[in-house]
């Protein structure tokens, strides 16, 4: 078979620890006898961080802004003890952090679903995909311990010398108080972005805030996202036969319980923050969750939603068999390259990606899976592999679909 030819490079962010291993593994197994990999590749392992000092992270989220479409292996964000573990020269930022605010963008997560993992909630029969806004409220408000009687008063001064003022509360006791935050242009690129992904995956889109309660802050979120719709979206959408609804959030909870699920959920910060971990963990696994930013002017990183699985790694350091699943890293890679094909007009590359999802589908519902799916299928049975074993499995059915 000849291999399929790319026009364009992808953007290939490596990174570290066991998702590092099975990185090689994929590309060596999976792809590289398959395709003419075109990659522009950039080590984001933390060795290679610190060497740079962190510039290659900066070098990486450039070079997807050039290219449009990149994949990224999951990286170690350091901490103390990491510190210590690879003598840092500092305490780097996380690269997904430093990557977000230079892109601009809104992390959408979807749950793959596979028969065997059955999610808890019975009727939720295809993925329910969360789009979380990642910049502002509580993550940066400012709080306070009030101590005991006195006046709260939120202040703004304008850059002409203008106040606004309102009391917040005459304190007679002690108490707590909080200062959050956001900006128009940022919910303004989140609803983009949402809207966008709507069309680009054929999905309604769900948003719900509490503008009944919050009558000035989530209404502005409320009435963004309704004047960019009707000013840009409303047509496609038509089109597109998808829907835009707005919601009070209580009302978006109790709807999304009793849904079949095939939808995106628009949450902001906070709501996106818990809802995706009630979701994901009622879909079964974070390894079986793909996670990909998409930034207002089209730009595409694709990644997996969990960590480089450390204790797994440290097993392997100490030549001890693995069984990692490598699923939300594959569709990492399949993400990416579709998207690529998309963008290039590269039909062979779109079919591979879906074949190749095809593939680790059909591998894990025939009973081969990694020891935490094993865990928890519903399948009779079943084949436990270790990390290699199971990427050659997926390569078998592959080449059986050809
Ligand atoms: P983690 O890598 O997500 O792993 C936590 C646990 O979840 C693992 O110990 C394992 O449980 C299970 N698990 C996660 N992914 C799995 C997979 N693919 N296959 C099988 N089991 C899997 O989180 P962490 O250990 O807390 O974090 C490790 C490093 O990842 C940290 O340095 C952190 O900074 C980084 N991190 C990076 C990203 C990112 O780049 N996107 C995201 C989160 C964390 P068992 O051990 O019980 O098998
Ligand atoms: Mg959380």
């Amino acid at each position: 078979m000849d291999k399929i030819q790319m026009t364009t490079p992808l953007v290939e962010m490596d990174g570290d620890e066991m998702t590092r291993i099975l990185w090689k593994m994929i590309k060596e197994e999976l792809l590289l006898p398959y395709i003419d990999l075109k990659t522009e590749y950039y080590d984001l392992g933390l060795e290679h961080r610190n060497e740079t000092d962190d510039r290659v992270t900066a070098e990486s989220a450039k070079a997807t802004m050039k290219y449009g479409v990149a994949v990224k292996c999951a990286t170690i964000t350091p901490n103390a003890a990491r510190m210590d573990e690879y003598h840092l020269k500092e305490m780097w930022k996380s690269p997904n952090g430093t990557i977000r605010a230079m892109l601009d963008g809104t992390v959408f997560r979807a749950p793959i679903i596979v028969k065997g993992i059955e999610p808890c909630v019975r009727n939720w029969k295809a993925p329910i995909t969360l789009a979380r806004h990642a910049y502002g409220d509580v993550y940066k408000s400012v709080e306070m311990k009030v101590p005991g009687p006195g006046k709260a008063e939120l202040v703004f001064t304008g850059e002409d010398g203008k106040e606004m003022r309102e009391t917040i509360q005459v304190f007679k006791g002690a108490g707590v108080l909080q200062g959050m935050h956001n900006l128009d242009a940022s919910i303004e690129s989140f609803a983009k972005a949402c809207f966008n992904y709507a069309l680009d995956t054929k999905q309604d889109l769900w948003f719900a805030t509490k503008d009944t309660i919050s009558k000035k802050y989530d209404h502005t979120f409320k009435d963004i996202f309704q004047k960019i719709y009707d000013a840009d979206y409303k047509e496609a959408f038509e089109k597109a036969g998808i829907e835009y609804f707005y919601t009070l959030i209580d009302d978006a909870v109790a709807r999304v319980m009793k849904s079949k699920g095939g939808f995106i959920w628009a949450c902001k910060n906070y709501d996106g923050d818990v809802m995706s971990d009630m979701v994901s963990s009622a879909f079964g696994s974070l390894a079986m969750m793909t996670s990909v930013l998409v930034s207002p002017s089209g730009v595409y990183e694709y990644e997996a939603a969990h960590g480089t699985v450390q204790r797994h790694y440290y097993k392997h350091l100490n030549g001890e068999e693995t069984s990692t699943n490598s699923v939300a890293t594959i569709f990492a890679w399949t993400g990416a390259l579709r998207k690529r094909g998309e963008l290039d007009g590269n039909k062979d590359l779109m079919a591979f990606a879906d074949r190749l999802e095809k593939a680790v589908i059909s591998t894990i519902e025939s009973g081969k899976m990694t020891k935490d799916l094993a865990l928890i299928t519903s399948l009779k049975d079943v084949t436990v592999l270790n990390s290699a074993d199971y990427i050659k499995a997926i390569r078998a059915s592959f080449d059986a679909l050809a």
